[in-house]
């Protein structure tokens, strides 16, 4: 614990678990376990958190609060199953509405076993989930100072790569929700059937690093207009030139478009000024709810014919 530079904040949500091993978690905050020893506290809030405690399984209806409570967690982040319910579904598992362990929809660090877990487990997964923590806050300081980013490679994208490209474009598009207070928008709801149905329909581009993606773009053109749609780059290396790149390669893909469209909306600021910056400019926009307004943008360019 002498190498942890502040003291962790967890926060426990309960999935779909028989309430027995959040009974486990909340003694490890009683005086007989007292996991506040340790320095860590119990938030509600998953913007204060560093580890998120899940108990129960996954099933349709708390899907999507998994997934936000986790995207809204600023990084780095761990996540901490607990009891075989959270880890495979346990006894749940075959019910109709049960898609399964918490790993089905989020990644998971740590997995505490156990039905119910003891709280000598639930510390140990936590102490296990710090440790975790400090890796990733390490490489976070590494990433942010662009290590590596000399060896990015732009490649098409294999349907191999769709379920990494899925989970980017997740994490990548909460700051638009959040922005659009919204947190129901196309790019967060979409499965991966529907992403891998995209890729017989798009030309999809993928990013990657030592073999990892960390961002991507897809398009289709119609008539002389190429369609550039979901750039998203890895929040944690954004403004590194991935965006950059990534655009730049689509664009020398459909050469023989006069006109490249990107679309974004009035609150993304910064995407506004990223198009710009590539030489787009705005062309028209379209009212998408009361509050929120759709910009699309526009480059022209000359076609060579060979
Ligand atoms: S692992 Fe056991 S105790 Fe824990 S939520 Fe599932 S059924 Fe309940």
């Amino acid at each position: 614990m002498s190498f942890l530079k502040k003291s962790p904040w967890v926060m426990h949500y309960d999935g779909s678990s028989c309430n027995g091993c959040d009974i486990e978690v909340l003694a490890c905050l009683t005086p007989v376990y007292d996991i506040e020893r340790f320095g860590i506290i119990n938030t509600g809030n998953p913007k204060h958190a560093d580890i998120l405690l899940i108990t129960g399984s996954v099933n349709e209806q708390n899907k999507i609060i998994i997934q936000n409570l986790y995207y809204q967690m600023p990084d780095p982040k761990v996540v901490v199953a607990i009891g075989i319910c959270a880890s495979s579904g346990g006894i749940f598992r075959e019910c109709y509405n049960v898609l399964g362990g918490i790993g089905k929809i989020i990644p998971v660090d740590v997995y505490v076993p156990g039905c119910a877990a003891r709280p000598e487990a639930i510390i140990d997964g936590v102490v296990k989930g710090l440790a975790v923590l400090e890796e990733k806050r390490n490489s976070l300081l590494n990433i942010r100072q662009g290590v590596g980013v000399e060896a990015l490679v732009v490649e098409k994208a294999e349907s191999e790569d769709a379920e990494a490209i899925l989970q980017l474009q997740k994490s990548a598009f909460m700051s638009e929700a959040e922005l659009c207070c919204d947190f129901n928008i196309a790019p967060l709801r979409q499965t991966l059937d529907e992403l891998k149905e995209d890729f017989g329909k798009k030309t999809f581009l993928v990013a990657k690093l030592a073999g990892t993606p960390v961002g991507s773009v897809r398009a289709f053109s119609e008539g002389d207009t190429c369609y550039i749609q979901r750039l998203v780059v890895d929040p944690l290396r954004q403004n590194l030139g991935i965006g950059k790149k990534l655009m730049a390669e689509m664009e020398g893909r459909f050469k023989q478009c006069h006109t490249l469209e990107v679309h974004t909306t009035d609150k993304s600021r910064r995407n506004i000024y990223f198009y710009k910056k590539q030489g787009y400019s705005q062309v028209k926009t379209e009212k998408i709810s009361d509050s929120v307004t759709r910009i699309f943008l526009q480059k022209k360019r000359t076609v060579k014919n060979d």
